[in-house]
């Protein structure tokens, strides 16, 4: 910083007394100092752990992702470029537990899946294992069955839907007068609805804090995380709960990939990945949980 140290600068920094010692600074170089020390704790202060694992987590991806606090809602950790797409089967769980509270449908209710399914000419052929066709609402819930939502989606009325969709706060085309195809393309969570990271992460949010920790919705995503689609974000010794969507949008040829989870009471975590699918999402969302356990914030 040679012009601090150059007294013969057009600008003088320094107070010199007569014989032209320096004996100190000027008012204005020392206030300006001041502010640039207060910027730079406050911008040091704000690299937490959580937005330490966040960024290894999401490191040389195009994923973005956030982690919001359960008990305050607050954000505290932001990556990447939002970007909004359809939620896939993260929006399983968000419906499911409106259905079980309004009665739509019960937890004992079974579905027999073929593991092929077509709707309005689109092929959503299930991913799970075939070796346990019947499915009820907490593994279905685990296991992504399509055809176990896809059955719930007929139980919707229209009208019960759009106020369903508007009670878990996500943006959606209207649904009252829905058919069945257009009702069940949005609980599959694949058209007709749209979310971005911090909205999906606020809804599961509501949900990990409304649904009974011993209901089927709760041990339906821990399934999930444990066995299931999402079991990539598994952590060994840890609770964690999630689910994975994959996606994609009109008239793109390619997927995005969600991951939707938490650690009950401590906080929710939402990763998005463009080009990509759910089951990466859960992988980069395990990577962050690893980064935390070895922040030792934890256990
Ligand atoms: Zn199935």
């Amino acid at each position: 910083m040679w012009w601090i140290a150059n007294r013969k600068s057009a600008i003088p920094l320094f107070v010199v007394d007569n014989s032209g010692v320096q004996i100190g600074l000027k008012k204005w170089v020392l206030a300006w100092m001041t502010v640039a020390t207060f910027f730079y704790v406050c911008i040091s202060a704000s690299a937490s752990p959580v937005t330490d694992a966040l960024v290894l987590a999401l490191r040389r991806t195009q994923a973005s992702g956030v982690v919001v606090d359960m008990k305050t809602g607050v954000v505290i950790a932001s990556e990447g470029i939002s970007r909004r797409g359809a939620p896939g089967s993260t929006i399983k769980p968000l419906l499911l537990e409106y259905a079980l509270e309004h009665g739509i449908v019960r937890p004992e209710t079974e579905v027999y899946c073929h593991r092929t399914l077509h709707i309005g000419g689109r092929a959503l052929a299930c991913t799970h294992p075939a070796d346990h066709p019947v499915f009820n609402a907490e593994s279905a819930l685990a296991e992504s069955c399509n055809t176990w939502f896809a059955e719930v989606a007929r139980r919707f009325s229209g009208p019960e839907l759009e106020a369903a969709l508007q009670a878990i706060r996500l943006l959606h085309k209207p649904m009252n007068r829905a058919r069945v195809g257009e009702r069940q393309l949005v609980v599959l969570g694949l058209d007709g609805v749209s979310t971005s990271p911090i909205e999906l992460a606020r809804a599961y949010r509501d949900l990990v804090q409304r649904a009974p920790p011993d209901g089927p919705v709760a041990r339906g995503l821990e399934g999930s995380v444990n066995y299931g689609m999402a079991n990539s974000a598994a952590v060994s010794g840890v609770r964690i709960i999630g689910k994975t969507g994959t996606a994609s949008e009109a008239g793109e040829t390619w997927t995005h990939g969600w991951f939707a989870g938490a650690m009950p009471g401590r906080f929710v975590i939402v990763v998005y990945v463009p080009h990509s699918d759910g089951g990466t999402a859960a992988r980069l969302a395990q990577t962050f949980f690893r980064a935390m356990l070895g922040e030792g914030k934890l256990r």
